[in-house]
């Protein structure tokens, strides 16, 4: 950890963390401190073999998927992939039907005559492939459509949603009903991004590969608070808790948690696809079944199952920023003081931006912060 004054120090090694470190090293030709407080690099993406050898996603299964051409791009430099489409089904009424929502859903669980009638009004309506919040369909006029979107908003959305953030989706910022999607055809991914594929070797060799420069150096198990006030000194990259970075002096902001419970079974094939939702009463939201993510199906097979919980500081991993009033009115309070220590501090990531991101948003936050941001900035 000697290097002099100069350089970067990143703290957190996760997508944000690590791709700053990448570009900041390689654009800047300055060295890079990266700490973690973890004992790994990865971040919530670290993927790991288990007691039993099989390869699991430690905090919770993580699959990749973008839109964007050059996060895509960046991280082909580390990583090949395995092409993969994740499917999800939730079992509703005893059935399992596939998610999003769409024709296939609608076909198990409508009698054929019904069935047909609700996907001619759905495209007659909105266009084949078209994919509508369920909020939208809720507005609808058309009476069979508003009874399909109260069907799917309790049977799929209330349920589960309850689960997830341990209060109801009326009590949630519309931005979260908003998200989930009814589509407008037979297409059964689960996501619809132009670049949906895992790591072939997982996660964490990804990350090592990433982190593997001549001007990165890597302290693991090294909380931020913990480092000596010279390399404190440094111009850092700030990726964990924005809150944490002041102590919590105004106040915890508000995250949900997880717990996951790990089942090993002899063989693969435990599941049709990759996730089985949940959206009805029992405590877990959902299972997945590790090799379908991984590609690892031969030999025995990992099941994790997830349990929402509340968060509580020091006890458990802040997952999910609660989407609402309360945290957002916090939030932009520790902001502005982030803010403030701009030019020698920049705050980035779902932690540090308090804000929920998928890994690929997370990465492209880090590549425009570098380049729109640091470098200008930089000189
Ligand atoms: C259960 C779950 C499932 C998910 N599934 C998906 C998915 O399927 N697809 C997808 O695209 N995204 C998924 N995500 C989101 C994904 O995890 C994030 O996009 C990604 O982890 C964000 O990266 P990050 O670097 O911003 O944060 P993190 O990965 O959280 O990294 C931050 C790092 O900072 C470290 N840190 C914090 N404080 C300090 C400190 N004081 N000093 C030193 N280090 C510190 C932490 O230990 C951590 O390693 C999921 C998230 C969860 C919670």
């Amino acid at each position: 950890m000697g290097n002099a004054r100069k350089g970067w120090l990143v703290a957190g090694a996760g997508f944000t963390g690590a791709t700053a470190a990448r570009r900041l090293a390689e654009a800047t030709g300055e060295p890079v401190l990266v700490i973690d407080k973890r004992d790994h690099i990865g971040g919530n993406a670290f993927d790991a073999p288990n007691a039993d050898g099989v390869s699991v996603h430690r905090y919770g299964p993580h699959i990749f998927h973008t839109n964007s051409d050059a996060v895509f791009g960046f991280l082909s430099r580390f990583t090949a992939w395995r092409p993969y489409e994740h499917r999800v089904q939730a079992e509703i009424d005893g059935r399992l039907v596939p998610l999003p929502f769409g024709f296939a859903a609608i076909e198990a669980l409508f009698p054929a005559a019904q069935a047909a009638r609700l996907i001619a009004r759905l495209t007659e309506r909105y266009g084949a492939e078209a994919r509508v919040p369920i909020l939208k369909l809720r507005q609808s006029e058309d009476g069979d459509l508003k009874a399909l979107a109260a069907f799917i908003y309790d049977k799929v959305f209330a349920g589960y949603t309850l689960k997830q953030w341990g209060m109801p989706a009326e009590a949630l910022s519309p931005s979260v009903t908003a998200r989930v999607p009814v589509i407008v055809s037979r297409d059964e991914r689960y996501f619809a991004d132009r670049h949906q594929a895992m790591p072939a070797e997982g996660y964490a060799a990804l990350f090592a590969r990433m982190l593997d420069h001549p001007l990165i150096e890597v302290a693991l198990s090294t909380p931020l608070e913990s480092l000596p006030p010279e390399l404190r000194a440094r111009r850092t990259v700030y990726t964990g808790p924005l809150d944490a970075y002041f102590g919590h002096d105004e106040g915890h902001l508000p995250y949900r948690s997880m717990a996951f419970a790990e089942e090993t079974r002899p063989a693969f094939g435990v599941q049709p696809c990759g996730t089985i939702n949940f959206p009805d009463d029992r405590p877990a939201t959902r299972t997945t079944e590790q090799g379908w993510l991984t590609g690892e199906t031969a030999g025995r097979s990992v099941l994790v199952t997830e349990y929402p919980q509340a968060h509580v500081p020091g006890v458990n991993e802040p997952f999910y920023p609660v989407p609402g009033e309360a945290g957002d009115a916090l939030a932009r309070r520790y902001r502005a003081r982030a803010e403030a220590l701009n030019g020698r501090v920049w705050f980035a990531g779902r932690l540090a931006d308090y804000q929920y991101y998928n890994m690929d948003q997370a990465a492209a936050r880090a590549l425009t912060l570098v380049a729109k941001e640091i470098l200008p900035q930089a000189g």
